[in-house]
C-alpha cells in the first residue's frame, strides 16, 4: 500500500521527538555530570624530540558515566551548544592547575600543563578571572599554563578575543595554536597576537612518511616557526619513521600512541616518574 504524505510526515515528526529527547536526556545529564564529579582529566605527556625529556601534558577531557567513558568528541559539540563548556572549561583549568600543584609538591620535575580551550569560552567567560583564580588557588606560575587555541579564536579579530590573549600574554600564560594548518589559511593573526607554540596538526603528521605534500608543509610550519621564533609540538605520532622524519624537519615536540597515550593521573604521575 502506498504511504500517505500525512503518515510519512507523522513519522518524521515522531522520530524527530525521539532524537530530540535523546538530546534533552542527554543535556540533562550533562549538566548533572559536573555535579556529580563525573568528568575527569586523563593527561598525555609532550616530549623533547632531541632530548626525549617529558616537557609537559595535555589534559584532555572525559565523561565517566555508569555506561561507560565517553569521548570528548561524543560531548564537547553539545556542550558548546549549550554554553555548559563555559562552566565545564572552567573546571578544567582549575582541576588542570591544581594537579600541576600536586605534581610539583610529589618533586616531578616542572613542566607545562596544557589546556584546551573553546571559543565560547572567550565571549561568555571571564577568562582571565578563571585563569587568574585557578592558578592562584593552586599557587602555580602562570608559565607553567598553556593554552590551546584554534584558529578559529584568533580568525575573529574582535576586541575583546584580541584584548583577551594580550592579557594572558602578560599574565605569563603561555599560549598555542592547536590543529595548526586545519582551519584558517590567514597566517595574519601569528603577527597580531604573541603565541609561543604552534602545534602541527595529527593529519599532517600521519601522512608525512607517504605523502610528498605533507611533508613539505610541515617542513614549512617548522621553518616559518623558527624564523618567527616560535616553537613547534607536532601531535599524533604513532610511529618511528613519524618521529624520524619530524626529526629531519627540526620540529621540537612530540605527542602522541608511540610515546604514550592520554591517561588517568596516578597512571600518568608513574609515567612520569619512570621518565624522570
Ligand atoms: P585535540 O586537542 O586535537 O587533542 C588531540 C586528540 O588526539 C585527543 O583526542 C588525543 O587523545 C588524540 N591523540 C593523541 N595522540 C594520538 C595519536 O598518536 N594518534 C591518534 N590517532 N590520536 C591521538 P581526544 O582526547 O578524544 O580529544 C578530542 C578533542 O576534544 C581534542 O582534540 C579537543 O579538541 C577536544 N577536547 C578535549 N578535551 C577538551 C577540553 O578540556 N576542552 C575543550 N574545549 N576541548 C577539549
Ligand atoms: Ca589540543
Ligand atoms: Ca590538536
Ligand atoms: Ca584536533
Amino acid at each position: 500500500a502506498k504511504q500517505s504524505g500525512r503518515n510519512a510526515y507523522r513519522f518524521f515528526t515522531e522520530a524527530m521527538n525521539v532524537s530530540t529527547l535523546e538530546r534533552l536526556t542527554l543535556q540533562q545529564r550533562l549538566h548533572q555530570a559536573l555535579e556529580r564529579q563525573e568528568l575527569v582529566l586523563y593527561y598525555q605527556p609532550q616530549l623533547d624530540l632531541a632530548s626525549g625529556r617529558v616537557v609537559g601534558v595535555e589534559a584532555l577531557l572525559r565523561w565517566r558515566t555508569p555506561e561507560g567513558l565517553v569521548p570528548p568528541g561524543k560531548f564537547i559539540p553539545l556542550a558548546e551548544e549549550t554554553g555548559l563548556i563555559v562552566p565545564m572549561g572552567a573546571w578544567v583549568i582549575q582541576e588542570a592547575c591544581r594537579q600541576a600543584r600536586t605534581w610539583l609538591d610529589a618533586g616531578l620535575p616542572p613542566m607545562t600543563m596544557a589546556v584546551n580551550l573553546s571559543a565560547l569560552q572567550f565571549h561568555r567567560d571571564n577568562l582571565l578571572i578563571t585563569v587568574g583564580d585557578a592558578l592562584s588557588a593552586a599557587s602555580l606560575p602562570a608559565a607553567s599554563l598553556e593554552l590551546e587555541l584554534t584558529e578559529s579564536i584568533l580568525i575573529q579579530d574582535a576586541e575583546a578575543t584580541l584584548a583577551t590573549l594580550k592579557a594572558m600574554n602578560a599574565m605569563g600564560v603561555l599560549l598555542s595554536i592547536d590543529d595548526f594548518g586545519t582551519g584558517y589559511s590567514s597566517l595574519a593573526y601569528l603577527k597580531r597576537f604573541t603565541v609561543d607554540k604552534l602545534k602541527i596538526d595529527q593529519s599532517f603528521v600521519r601522512d608525512i612518511t607517504s605523502d610528498g605534500d605533507s611533508a613539505a608543509i610541515v617542513r614549512a610550519v617548522v621553518q616559518m616557526a623558527s624564523s618567527l621564533k616560535l616553537k613547534t609540538i607536532a601531535e599524533g605520532v604513532e610511529t618511528e619513521s613519524q618521529a624520524a622524519a619530524l626529526r629531519a624537519t627540526g620540529c621540537d615536540e612530540v605527542q602522541g600512541y608511540l610515546y604514550a597515550r592520554p591517561m588517568p593521573a596516578a597512571e600518568c604521575e608513574a609515567y612520569l616518574r619512570g621518565k624522570a
